[in-house]
């Protein structure tokens, strides 16, 4: 399959934890870097090996070599959009230069595979949905140019050298591993599923909805929400091709075609969890397109993938499911 190990980078945080579970369940060798300043080091599995780095430190070369590491799924980097308004260049930092330092120690070290987590934030406001990866690329916040910004690098990176790539570019990640293994811990999430999963339990007396004027069925902002076991299965089909075919680059929308407004997000959690969730009516969010769904018939046709988990109450039980075995974690342990 793959003579060596996969590195995840970022694999404690919530995408790469459920990256990590998915590569081990197909059978791969992990290890993983993660500095933890969002993630847990109880989010890694027991079966990948784990080390506390940044990835631009300047050991990840030797971290390469001592693993025997032949592919590189690219997780770690910082995900909050306004705040990559607030502080450019956090994200030109995080995700752009220390993601140039990561390709330089990937060729220096002779790493021939490399998946990065992408995002349909590259696209900024889009012309048409849904969107297809040869629609304009013009993002709307440093966030969206961070990552596009890494997508050019390893284009040119893959032309000079023995390195092939994928880019996923991911639309609206929610849900938890279905057997309870991981989830989305993050403190602070901004995200509509955690929230809404968050005033399920408790945490929140009530959801705000972030705008009702859209040109959108029932005026609420549409996305396309894809589970994030679906997406980290992805990842593993996509590591496979990069794998079979050691010429060829993809660039590949990770979504699931279909969107759902927040009304109807909002709706799936009061049926799911048997309650009614006060919805607060408030103004747009700075930023927010109206309609954000993937075109993913390149994905579906290119990698060996289909999804398994394309159902808004199913993705919304696992969020729950997830968010009250967090709520009853020790505090200590959650907040570390
Ligand atoms: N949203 C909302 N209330 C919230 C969080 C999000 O109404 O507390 C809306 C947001 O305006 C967007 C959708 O839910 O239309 C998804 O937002 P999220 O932050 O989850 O992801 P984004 O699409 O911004 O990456």
């Amino acid at each position: 399959m793959l003579d060596g190990k996969v590195m995840v980078t970022g694999g404690a945080g919530y995408i790469g934890s459920h990256a990590v579970l998915a590569l081990l369940d197909a059978g791969f060798e992990v290890v993983v870097i993660d500095n933890l300043v969002t993630g847990f080091d109880w989010a890694v599995d027991g079966r990948a090996a784990f080390v506390e780095m940044a990835v631009e430190d300047p050991r990840v070369p030797g971290v390469l070599a001592e693993h025997g590491v032949r592919a590189i799924m690219h997780f770690a980097g910082s995900v909050v959009v306004p705040e990559s308004v607030s502080d450019p260049l956090k994200y030109y930092r995080n995700n752009t230069a220390a993601t140039r330092s990561l390709i330089e120690s990937a060729v220096t070290a002779g790493v021939p595979h490399f998946i990065f987590s992408s995002t349909a934030a590259t696209y900024g406001t889009p012309e048409r949905v849904p969107i297809s990866e040869s629609d304009p690329t013009r993002p709307i916040n440093p966030y969206g140019m961070s990552k596009l910004m890494t997508e050019t690098m390893l284009r040119d990176v893959a032309a000079a050298h023995p390195i092939n790539y994928a880019c996923l570019r991911y639309f609206n990640v929610a849900g938890a591993d279905p057997q309870g293994r991981s989830g989305q811990s993050t403190v602070g999430a901004t995200h509509l599923i955690k929230i809404a999963v968050e005033a399920a339990t408790g945490k929140r007396d009530a959801v705000s909805v972030f705008g009702t004027d859209f040109e959108t069925r029932d005026g609420t902002g549409v996305r396309d929400y894809i589970h994030v076991s679906d997406l980290a299965e992805a990842h593993v089909a996509a590591l496979k091709l990069l794998i079979a075919q050691p010429g060829e680059s993809h660039i590949l929308n990770a979504g699931y075609g279909r969107g759902f407004s927040v009304m109807e997000v909002l709706d799936a959690v009061d049926r799911v969890t048997n309650m009614t969730i006060e919805r607060r009516l408030e103004g747009r969010r700075a930023g927010d397109p109206a309609e954000l769904v993937a075109d993913n018939s390149a994905i579906l046709k290119t990698i060996d993938w289909a999804p398994k988990r394309d159902d808004l109450d199913g993705i919304v039980k696992d969020a729950l499911a997830w968010e009250r075995a967090l709520a009853e974690r020790a505090p200590a342990e959650r907040g570390r």
